[in-house]
């Protein structure tokens, strides 16, 4: 099976790697329109002065700013480039968009809020509604700033303070910066050659066009009843809409390079039973024991007991005498499970030979695992066909249709579920530079690896504090990290304004002591996503050789939990420790 594996990863390697995708600008410009939206929104420009600025409305965004108001800030703005509050669960309203890691984690604030989502993995809808809910309880639609890019972000020496541009003629000047830009959202297509040349209708799954499909995020596309539809990737997006494309559509092909692993859902409506059993703090203690376990942590209860909690479940492994023996067992584990997904696709998919194409050949975390109930026996339609690529990818695109090994499919419409950009490089993923200090530009400073002290602060750019994965935590549930870094920086921000800090700024040794912090934690290993021996995929960096950049833009490696307890350890000794701290006369803005 090991040999099987590394013949199926052969087949993908690429030269490109991740260059061969495409964002979309220039003559892919029109596939970034927000669909969402009515055109031609306007409002006058803000020339403000401001204590917070939040970049990002997503969840990172909202729970940073439902922070700070616990915290009593009030003078906070939030710029942000989608019409509302919601980041991925604003943009990814594909039939059958729902969560994976089960709502009652996912979903964050549930006790805050009073809410307790209808279903264990609530749909899409859903939880664009609870994003708007927490933004309302929050306050934080006061000063929100939609349709809005940031083009400039430079540190004013004399003021003390950010001053920030806007596509929209904004002039902010912050005191404190927060970026929550998400991992995700920069959606991508595929070098295939002849995108821009198709005629008929198409677009990336993450600005989906119902008014061209009809139905909605619950499905029913009844305006595809006569049309011929073609999906190109078939990732955990694309797993999600298939079988509501499937359902409607005269024909369905299915244009497939890798297959991804599905397992059971097993999807649930929330049991009010269950419901009044729940003592307060219930929220946290499931959320950590989830993270316990998909981190590799043996814990006496499995509170969630979903799929993902099933991939970690290691009942072998602890028996071993050795690493040696106890990583075998670990192999032994993880080949046995996967061998259960592809005899799922045996039980579920009557034709042997869609059935082969659609079994997925690499270790579990190789790739996003996937869960479903339908989507394998969409298969079974007889207007639905998987066009396996052979792990080559689409040939090329003609104004009429798809070429796979020299056949051209026609279709109608086109619908890209080819992802989003995913890079180490965290300057890249911003979309914009920050000028520092003496205007020293992020990207360039950070252009050979981030240096940071808790992947949050970094020397030369005060009072910025940015939250991502970049020597910062990780997590399978990526709100969670989003809360706890969340609920640091409000605590930082809180601290300066009542107590008259004027900036906070790392120092050079605490940067470079957090720098050792990472690299120890990632030679001792531990889960892994993705690894050398993985078919290629954004986990990977598409099976690339390791740039000695990404080393240093990689996330702390000592578990979820791990990094959480360092944040907090952190502000327990209430000393600011390792951030250099002027004083000054600014009071917070009224
Ligand atoms: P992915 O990047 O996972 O999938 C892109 C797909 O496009 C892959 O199947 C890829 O194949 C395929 N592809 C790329 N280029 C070509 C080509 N030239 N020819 C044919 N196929 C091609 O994107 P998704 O949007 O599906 O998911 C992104 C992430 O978003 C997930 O991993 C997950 O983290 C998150 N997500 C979460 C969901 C949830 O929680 N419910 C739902 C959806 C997404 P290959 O595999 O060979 O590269």
């Amino acid at each position: 099976m090991k040999e099987k594996y590394r013949i199926e990863r052969e087949k993908r390697l690429r030269a490109d790697g991740s260059t061969q995708y495409r964002d979309l600008s220039g003559v892919y410009e029109d596939f970034d329109r927000d669909p969402y939206v009515e055109p031609g929104f306007t409002r006058p420009a803000v020339t403000e002065k401001i204590d917070v600025l939040i970049v990002g409305g997503g969840f990172g965004g909202l729970l940073a700013g439902a922070r700070l108001r616990q915290a009593g800030v009030t003078s906070l703005r939030i710029i942000e480039k989608g019409g509302d509050f919601g980041g991925t669960w604003y943009w990814n309203r594909y039939p059958g968009a729902a969560c994976d890691v089960e709502s009652y984690i996912y979903l964050p604030l549930l006790e805050e809020t009073g809410y307790m989502p209808t279903e264990k993995y609530a749909k899409a809808p859903e939880i664009f509604a609870h994003c708007q809910r927490i933004a309302r309880q929050f306050d934080l639609y006061k000063g929100a700033m939609f349709q809005t890019l940031v083009q400039t972000m430079d540190w004013n020496e004399d003021t003390q303070r950010w001053n920030v541009t806007t596509d929209r003629g904004d002039k902010l000047a912050a005191r404190f910066v927060i970026t929550a830009g998400g991992i995700l959202h920069k959606a991508k297509l595929p070098g295939i050659p002849g995108v821009e040349t198709f005629k008929g209708h198409s677009f990336h799954t993450s600005r989906w066009d119902y008014a061209y499909t009809g139905g909605g995020p619950y499905g029913g596309l009844n305006k595809l009843a006569d049309k011929r539809v073609g999906i190109i990737g078939t990732g955990a997006t694309a797993v999600q809409a298939i079988p509501h494309l499937g359902a409607s559509a005269r024909q369905l092909y299915v244009f497939q390079r890798t297959p991804s692993g599905i397992g059971l859902r097993n999807n649930q409506p929330t049991d009010p039973e269950w419901v009044k059993t729940l003592k307060p703090g219930w929220q946290q203690e499931r959320i950590r024991n989830f993270t316990a376990i998909v981190s590799g942590q043996q814990m006496d209860v499995d509170l969630v007991r979903d799929g993902w909690t099933y991939i970690f479940q290691d009942t072998d492994s602890c028996r071993a005498k050795t690493a040696e023996e106890a990583a075998e067992l670990r192999q032994l584990a993880d080949f046995r499970k996967m061998e259960e997904i592809r005899a799922r696709v045996d039980a579920i998919v009557k034709d042997p030979v869609t059935a082969e194409a659609l079994k997925p050949y690499y270790y579990q975390m190789c790739k996003r695992p996937c869960f479903h109930d339908e989507y394998l026996d969409t298969f079974n339609r007889p207007n639905v066909k998987l066009v396996d690529t052979e792990g080559q990818g689409v040939e090329r695109i003609t104004p009429t249709g798809v070429v796979v090994n020299g056949k051209e499919y026609e279709v109608d419409c086109l619908i890209y579920a080819s992802g989003f950009e995913v890079t180490g490089d965290y300057t890249r993923r911003l979309g914009f530079d920050i000028r520092g200090r003496g205007g020293k530009s992020l990207r360039e400073s950070w252009a050979h690896g981030a240096a940071t002290l808790h992947g949050m602060h970094g020397r030369g750019y005060p009072n910025l504090l940015m939250l991502s994965g970049t020597q910062s935590g990780w997590a399978i549930n990526f709100v969670h990290i989003l809360d706890e870094q969340s609920q640091h920086a409000a605590y930082i921000i809180e601290r300066c304004l009542k107590s008259g800090i004027e900036t906070i700024e790392p120092s050079e040794r605490a940067q470079q002591q957090w720098w050792e912090v990472i690299l120890g934690s990632l030679q001792k290993g531990g889960v892994s996503f993705g690894g050398s021996e993985c078919t290629p995929g954004y986990y990977n960096n598409e099976g690339a050789k390791a740039d000695p950049n990404d080393v240093r833009n990689a996330p702390y490696g000592g578990g979820t939990l791990g990094f959480i307890d360092i944040l907090r350890d952190w502000r327990k000794g209430d000393d600011l420790a390792g951030l250099e701290v002027t004083r000054g006369t600014a009071s917070p803005t009224p």
